[in-house]
């Protein structure tokens, strides 16, 4: 018996003991291939000398120190390296352990700056429907997952939610995909004025949709239209880049792909790529300086906040990834990666859409590709797809269950960016061989 608190309590995982390159391997020695990071989170693969180097020269030195009385030279040039590569305005670092710890950063952060230039009455966030921003109270209550908040439902603040940006189901016959991008995001400024103008504090979105949908980017001109309504209104941009940053579409930071620069932007997963534990929320200059010259300090913090060794872990990373030419490949090749997929599953009576931008890859799976009728839920179609691209040795990321009636099974790709052409192959077999095993066994 496990005394690990594992999330499954009646379906323990087997125990991993050894990664390398593209693959992890079980205590049997199977090998699996890390098709989606983890959860985008192993970008660079497992076993990589010089973030291990870069670790454990950390740990020879100085492995620990609380922020509250020193700092440490990895957290000032990781934000220094972070800041040259980050959108326009985004000028200081907040460094924390993971994704939701960068999102609740982020809130704070935005509720502080209000209260430093004399707006308290600013506290209404906005986010959107079928979102994930994590598992702590504050992020859950943003996120717009259903079935994750319901439970939790008495505990969370009150966020509205508006709609995603998901063209595949949303947008209409009649509508071009520009049209349709200015039709979503004006529902933004459609609740600004419902909640009144002074009230609301900051819109919360991902530049790419990862655990929710798989790997869904917004139409062109969705994001800068939001800018424009965010700007007129005086509220705040938070991008939540936990998922889809850090090289993992293309370029270090996605939203500089939409041609937009947010307030805020959360990072984490790809920073520490696995290697350390490690998040980040970036922020203007403008909320900087208002809590500089405001009360002077921002009222948050946690123990491992600015870890020295996981910002050296992360300096490591971001130098491997910029400095290297990594991300410059990501592009290639997750086109090429779509191109297979486009290969092996373009007519595919299950498959009703390939999508995703660089190495952050979805597919998402129907009862019926004319209708677009998602699969019955209580097939759990993501559930078995997930054992069985397991048996047949891919981790892959499949998610599903109804939401709002219309978000059916998808699974999310998200394989290192170390992943050469034969590597790319071989998660579309393997999962080729899981989807043709889950449809048989469903008769579908
Ligand atoms: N934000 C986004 C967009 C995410 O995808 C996730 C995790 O999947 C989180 C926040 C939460 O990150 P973590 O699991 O590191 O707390």
């Amino acid at each position: 018996m496990s005394r690990v608190f594992h999330r499954h309590s009646n379906k323990l995982p087997p125990i991993g003991t050894k990664g390398g390159g593209v693959y992890l391997y079980d205590a049997d020695g199977k090998a699996y291939f890390d098709g989606s990071g983890g959860a985008a989170v192993s970008c660079l693969g497992h076993g990589d000398p010089d973030i291990i180097n870069a670790i454990k020269q950390q740990l020879d030195s100085m492995a620990f120190a609380h922020t509250g009385f020193l700092g440490s030279q990895p957290a000032e040039d990781l934000a220094d390296l972070l800041v040259d590569h980050a959108p326009d305005g985004l000028e200081h670092v907040y460094f924390v352990s993971g994704g939701s710890e960068a999102v609740e950063a982020a809130l704070k952060l935005a509720r502080q700056y209000f209260l430093e230039i004399g707006q308290p009455e600013r506290s209404k966030i906005i986010a959107r429907r079928q979102s994930y921003h994590g598992n702590t109270l504050g992020a859950l209550a943003v996120g717009g997952n259903a079935w994750r908040r319901e439970p939790f439902a008495p505990l969370l603040m009150n966020v509205s939610h508006i709609a995603p940006c998901y063209e595949y189901r949303d947008r209409r016959a009649d509508e071009t995909s520009s049209d349709y991008g200015q039709r979503v995001a004006n529902e933004l400024e459609q609740e600004i004025l419902r909640l009144g103008t002074d009230q609301v504090m900051a819109f919360v979105a991902e530049p790419v949709v990862g655990a929710t949908m798989g790997a869904v980017p917004a139409v062109e001109g969705y994001f800068k239209r939001i800018r424009e309504i965010c700007d007129t209104y005086g509220v705040l941009l938070i991008l939540d880049e936990v998922m889809c940053g850090m090289g993992r579409t293309g370029t270090l930071f996605a939203a500089e792909q939409d041609g937009v620069s947010p307030d805020i932007c959360t990072i984490a997963k790809g920073l520490g790529a696995g290697y350390q534990p490690i998040g980040a929320t970036l922020c203007s200059v403008e909320i900087f300086d208002a809590i500089k010259t405001g009360s002077g300090f921002f009222q948050h913090g946690h123990t491992y906040v600015g870890h020295p060794t996981a910002c050296a872990a992360g300096l490591a990373v971001v130098q491997k990834l910029t400095q290297g030419g990594i991300v410059d490949q990501v592009s290639a090749k997750g086109k090429q990666l779509r191109d297979l997929l486009h290969q092996e599953f373009g007519q595919h009576p299950n498959v009703g859409d390939i999508r995703g931008r660089g190495l952050f890859v979805g597919l998402e799976f129907v009862a019926d590709r004319d209708s677009k009728a998602v699969i019955d839920p209580s097939h759990k179609f993501n559930a078995r797809l997930k054992t069985a691209a397991f048996e047949a040795g891919l981790i892959c990321y499949p998610m599903g269950g109804t939401i709002d009636g219309k978000n059916g099974d998808h699974v999310l790709l998200a394989p290192p960016f170390i992943s050469e052409d034969h590597h790319l192959e071989e998660v579309v077999s393997k999962l080729s061989i899981a989807v043709s095993k889950v449809t048989a066994d469903l008769g579908m």
